[in-house]
């Protein structure tokens, strides 16, 4: 196959770029809708909202819309909870041709009305999609009616899935999560305290970083919203800094909080080692007063790396000079991944998010090596071209890029919604490596070899 001849589509140009010596410096054009056509790996603004508000487990989800809306989001985070699952089941209005001429919203209500007399929730998320945009159902007015008739919150997510892109559906998924901050009381929370933002405990993971910071004396809020709950996000203001992992869906929410109640924030990763440990110590120097808060986070760092860096070698002895495409949904995990590959002796030929923004693809133009390709709002014919064209031996991505990998006969590592071995943390650098390792190195591949030719 010659990729060479898989030209970029029309309207894409300003959107891909090659680091070069001595390249043209150009701005990659983000932040704009995806090109009519293209099949972009980007999900819609309503399924940006589900992802974010999915893992708040002690709430009813009900998608106000037809069945696909549903169906297409339906348990879309593996986000676990330590309690109560309703979070795992998927409610749908389920409009039909009816609904549409004369309007979803008694079909909304009388859901409403029944699902929450059947579970008794603390909270729903009512979520707009296309359809509800174009029919103009007030989803406000029902929703308000109902939480004055329960007595519980009951909060649209303004989420029609053409008015923008997945980072608007984050913003409305945030502006849901506002309507309930600052509900609750303060009382008894320490001044060393913290919220999680933008975890969202895939497999467990708010459990592994929630355990350093508590080892650390620090007290976690809320976690928003991996194994959320509703109560926990009412006292949220009471926390003295927000900790914002997935810049992409929560900087949103920590820039409201920061201008309504004062609490500053700060940007981390708990990808990889070197970026794990700089979250500690980034939260630690948070409160100088502590000076043993900075001691328990160094003693953590020292114990964790002693414990994996062995196994990691024997990693990286293997995949030494083996090559990763990347594409995954917000630029700051890009970050993480280029360094965790780096520990392990790989190299980044292909780079890229759904999200990103301009700073963020100038971080990403700096940090990578020549000759790799930066893209954004990526599709899968792109996608294909340059992991062929780059000879990579690893794409990382979600659910939506790994039938490309398989195809094309390279590993695969999913960092996205599926996965069910936590990646986040020490421990799950050493667990990243190992799947990377069985992925790039598995014998199968010799049964189905790499298309286009290459070794
Ligand atoms: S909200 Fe619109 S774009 Fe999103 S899944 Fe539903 S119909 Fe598709």
């Amino acid at each position: 196959m010659d990729t060479q001849k898989i030209s970029l589509l029309e309207g894409r140009e300003k959107q891909v770029y090659e680091k070069t010596a001595g390249g043209v410096e150009v701005d990659i054009a983000c932040d704009k809708t995806s090109l009519s056509g293209s099949v972009s790996q980007r999900a819609c603004v309503f399924c940006g909202s589900r992802v974010v508000l999915y893992p708040v487990a002690d709430a009813i989800h009900i998608v106000h819309g037809p069945i696909g809306c549903a169906a297409y989001t339906w348990d879309i985070r593996g986000a676990v909870s330590s309690g109560p699952e309703l979070h795992r089941l998927s409610f749908s209005t389920d409009l039909q041709e009816m609904d549409v001429i004369y309007g979803g919203e008694k079909k909304l209500y009388k859901s409403l009305i029944e699902l929450i007399d059947q579970y008794q929730p603390n909270a729903a998320f009512i979520y707009s999609t296309c359809i509800i945009g174009l029919i103009g159902d007030d989803i406000d007015a029902v929703c308000k009616k109902v939480a004055k008739e329960k007595g519980i919150p009951v909060l649209p997510v303004h989420s029609e899935g053409f008015k923008g892109t997945k980072k608007d559906g984050y913003k409305a998924a945030c502006m849901a999560l506002m309507k309930l901050i600052g509900q609750g009381s303060t009382e008894g929370i320490s001044k060393y305290s913290i919220n999680i933002l933008g975890e969202f405990n895939l497999a467990g993971e708010a459990w592994i970083i929630r355990e350093y910071y508590e080892k650390m004396g620090i007290e976690v809020v809320a976690t928003m919203t991996g194994d959320g709950r509703i109560d926990d996000i009412r006292r949220s203001h009471g926390a003295s800094l927000n900790v914002v992992q997935c810049s992409g869906s929560m900087t949103t929410l920590a820039k409201e909080m920061e201008e309504k109640y004062g609490i500053p924030y700060i940007r981390v990763s708990y990808f990889g080692f070197e970026d794990m440990s700089k979250s500690l110590y980034d939260v630690a120097q948070h409160f100088p007063e502590r000076p043993d808060i900075m001691e328990k986070a160094k003693e953590i760092v020292r114990d964790e790396i002693r414990k994996y860096y062995p196994e990691m070698q024997k990693f990286k002895a293997a995949l030494a000079g083996k090559k990763a495409a990347i594409y995954v949904g917000g630029a700051f995990k890009t970050f993480s991944l280029i360094k965790a590959l780096r520990t392990i002796g790989m190299s980044v030929v292909l780079a890229g998010s759904q999200t990103g923004n301009k700073q963020d693809y100038k971080n990403l133009k700096e940090m990578c090596d020549e000759g790799t390709v930066i893209v954004d709002d990526s599709n899968p014919v792109e996608l294909s071209k340059f992991v062929l064209e780059k000879e990579a031996d690893l794409l990382i991505g979600g659910v939506k890029e790994r039938p490309i990998a398989f195809k094309l006969g390279v590993g695969f590592c999913d960092h996205n919604h599926e996965r069910k071995i936590p990646l986040a943390g020490f421990i799950g650098m050493y667990y990243f490596a190992k799947e990377v390792y069985e992925s790039v190195m598995s014998p199968v591949w010799q049964f189905a070899p790499r298309k286009g030719g290459a070794k």
